[in-house]
């Protein structure tokens, strides 16, 4: 059976960071499927659409990569639609491990034929999050040793036209 794995995320914007989790796991697994989700807790910069155009830029080159958007909805629902079994997260320190634990068991509870993998977070990415990037963004810091360099040219027109606005 193929080993097909999702990669669920909010994705705003996406980071080297993120970057790094999908290369190294396209290497694991068969297929990638990075999933925009909705996250109703945190107010977006990007739409889901320029979200999955920016990502599918960004990975154009990992040809066992796709991307797709989810409005709403349970992870591992839509891990069932694309017929994935396995999901990936990524972890940079003792809050997403307490965090992403949480959210692995009751995946688990729901699914135990989906296993929720984890990958350590690379050193130079450790303190690298979306919204860190987007405080440093939107005062003018340069963000392109952070994110890849499309992802940082869309920030530098949102907060252009923030600014404008
Ligand atoms: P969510 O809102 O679902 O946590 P994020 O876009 O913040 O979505 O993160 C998606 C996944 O990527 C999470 O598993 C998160 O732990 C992981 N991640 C975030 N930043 C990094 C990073 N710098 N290195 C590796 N993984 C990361």
């Amino acid at each position: 059976m193929a080993k097909i794995a999702l990669f669920p995320g909010s994705f705003d914007p996406f980071t080297n960071g993120h970057l790094d989790t999908v290369v190294r796991a396209s290497q694991l697994f068969d297929e990638v499927v990075i999933a925009v989700m909705t996250n109703t807790a945190k107010k977006a910069l990007f739409t889901p659409d320029e979200k999955v155009a920016l990502i599918e830029a960004a990975t154009a080159k990992l040809t066992n990569v796709r991307v797709v958007a989810q409005a709403n909805g349970l992870t591992i629902a839509l891990a069932h639609q694309l017929g994935a079994n396995f999901i990936v997260r990524g972890l940079r320190n003792a809050n997403d491990l307490a965090y992403e634990s949480d959210i692995a068991r009751v995946n688990q509870s729901l699914d135990d034929t989906i296993e929720t993998v984890f990958l350590l977070a690379s050193s130079q990415y450790l303190a690298v999050s979306s919204s860190m990037i987007k405080e440093v963004a939107q005062f003018g810091g340069d963000v392109s040793s952070l994110v890849p360099a499309n992802v940082a040219s869309a920030l530098a027109n949102k907060f252009a036209q923030v600014h404008h606005d």
